[in-house]
């Protein structure tokens, strides 16, 4: 590091455990960048001035994580469609002393169906369950590229919310394929993707987020969850012979596009893969 090198980073609480220096750090290494990225663990109530502070400390990129994605999009100068949409912000840039707020996080989820599952979510039945921010980016980033979308929640306040954004980004998106609806666990028998969105199987007791009977050959079987890299909903998908995706990818890719917003570099995906790999490894 020198007087010259830029800064990025995370703001969160907790964010020790997060993978994203890892993946940062190793991206501006592969493409010999003087960047660094570093992780600043900011308690609730202070997301909005963590953020003000990139324009005095010159911060080029914040990434932005649990409990600061509402508050950081209330301090942004402008927000991207999606961001708008969601009121939520996973990723911030700076242009001069104007702080955008962008969300990255359902175009994540997307490029990992299409480049690690070979789906293309186009005319799809899928199901999403789950109703919280995660959830609702890949509502909205399905409705958006012509999924039929169905949200499984159990507050059926949060699913009609999240089911009213969808259609909302279906519209302006332009797609007549995208919908959204709120339904039942049973949707799950005929879809052709099924998203866990949930926090159902990062402890060790969690029930599966629905019934594994439900499940079949033919379907793509989805869990945003990245610790642990295979849920027990996973392995029951996969012996009831779906294929099978973890959050590894939506993690990668959404990083990868925070990456490319900031230095202005394509991002070395392998380089950051072989990373967020060692790191979930060690
Ligand atoms: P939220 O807390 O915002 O939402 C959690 C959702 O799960 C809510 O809809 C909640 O239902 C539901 N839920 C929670 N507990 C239960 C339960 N016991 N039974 C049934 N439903 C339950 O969390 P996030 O959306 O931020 O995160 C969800 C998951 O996605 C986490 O596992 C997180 O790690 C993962 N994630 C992965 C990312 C990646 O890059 N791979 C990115 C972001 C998140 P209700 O509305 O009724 O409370």
């Amino acid at each position: 590091m020198s007087g010259r090198t830029r800064v990025a980073g995370v703001i969160g609480y907790p964010v020790r455990h997060s993978l994203s220096p890892a993946l940062h750090n190793a991206a501006f290494a592969a493409l010999g960048l003087d960047w660094v990225y570093a992780a600043f663990e900011v308690p609730a109530g202070a997301g909005g001035d963590a953020v003000a502070a990139m324009r005095a400390l010159g911060i080029e990129g914040l990434s932005v994580t649990m409990p600061h994605k509402d508050a950081a999009a209330a301090a942004c100068d402008e927000l991207s469609a999606t961001a708008m949409l969601l009121g939520a912000v996973n990723c911030i840039r700076r242009d001069g002393s104007r702080l955008i707020g962008e969300n990255t996080d359902g175009t994540g989820f997307i490029r990992s169906l299409r480049e690690q599952a070979g789906m293309e979510p186009t005319g799809r039945r899928a199901v999403v369950l789950g109703a919280g921010g995660a959830a609702r980016a890949v509502v909205v980033a399905l409705a958006a590229h012509g999924a039929s979308v169905t949200v499984v929640n159990r507050s059926a306040a949060a699913a009609e919310r999240t089911a009213e954004v969808g259609n909302v980004a279906a519209s302006a998106a332009g797609t007549s394929q995208g919908s959204v609806s709120v339904g039942t666990a049973e949707a799950v028998r005929d879809a052709d993707l099924v998203v866990n969105a949930t926090p159902l199987g990062m402890a060790h007791n969690d029930p599966l987020p629905t019934d594994p009977a439900l499940l079949g050959e033919g379907q793509t079987v989805t869990d945003l969850i990245y610790r642990p890299q295979r849920t027990p909903f996973l392995d029951a998908a996969a012996r009831a012979g779906a294929t099978t995706l973890n959050g590894t990818g939506m993690l990668l890719f959404q990083a990868a596009e925070q990456f490319t917003m900031w230095t202005g570099h394509a991002a070395p995906v392998d380089a950051m893969a072989a990373a967020v790999g060692l790191a979930i490894a060690g």
